[in-house]
């Protein structure tokens, strides 16, 4: 381990005090990144399936504004926190491959909030949202798949970096208008032959949510292959628009 993370902190670069500090991030830093509350205002209830704030009244699960009355739903989302700040700056450079262990600490501390909701939250496999060859030729490795990797491991849970396959380019989703983003991502990814997750609940991963269209999509794509629900873990969830 030693050898694939040198003990630094991934974000800071400062040394870590011997074994102490899991996910190899400072204290300082993981504070900093792992944010408490998503949204601030006390008597915001946050949906559970999209991360969206609902005002005290609103928070009926069938009637959430965000992720609709319209299966599929995620049956829960998991985020580090908002895309803004320091964890803006995180999201950005755990793209870049040098910045992988950055993304597996990130990956850490999204295991770490699963953990927190308690033994009844359990995923049976993780897979990566994946990117379209193009993009993975500009931009090298997918962070997903380190992402998926770092919360096998933490879970104990098996993982499927390749089940999902990017069939075609889907335009940027933060350019476009609400209504067009179903359309873009729509048919934009299939299940590789060969995968069977018959009765599962999958975690599908990603480094970051706009409106949650592209992982509606994947949870549609996995339960027409036989999953019983479908769940997310991004590192970061853009402004509610
Ligand atoms: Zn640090
Ligand atoms: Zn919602």
């Amino acid at each position: 381990m030693d050898l694939l993370f040198p003990p630094c902190c991934t974000f800071c670069d400062d040394p870590l005090p011997d074994g102490s500090v899991p996910h190899f991030l400072c204290a300082p830093c993981k504070q900093l990144l792992n944010q408490e509350t998503l949204w601030s205002g006390k008597n915001n209830e946050i949906c559970e399936r999209c991360g969206w704030r609902m005002s005290p009244g609103e928070c009926s699960r069938a009637k959430c504004p965000s992720c609709g009355s319209v299966p599929p739903f995620l049956h829960r989302v998991f985020f580090v926190g908002r895309y803004q700040d320091e964890l803006r700056q995180a999201v950005i450079r755990a793209k870049r491959p040098a910045e992988h262990p950055l993304a597996a600490s990130l990956g850490g501390l999204l295991a770490e909030k699963m953990i927190e909701t308690g033994p009844s939250f359990r995923v049976d496999i993780a897979v990566p949202i994946p990117k379209f060859w193009t993009k993975r030729i500009v931009k090298g490795a997918n962070t997903a798949e380190v992402l998926v990797e770092a919360i096998g491991r933490r879970l104990a849970v098996r993982t499927a970096p390749a089940a999902l396959a990017a069939r075609r380019r889907t335009r940027k989703q933060g350019l476009l208008r609400k209504s067009q983003r179903d359309a873009n991502v729509r048919g934009s990814m299939v299940v590789r032959a060969g995968y069977d997750f018959h009765a599962t609940h999958v975690l599908v991963v990603d480094d970051i949510m706009t409106t949650g269209a592209t992982a509606r999509e994947a949870a549609r794509v996995l339960c027409k292959c036989g999953a019983a629900a479908v769940s997310l873990a991004v590192i970061a969830r853009a402004a509610q628009e």
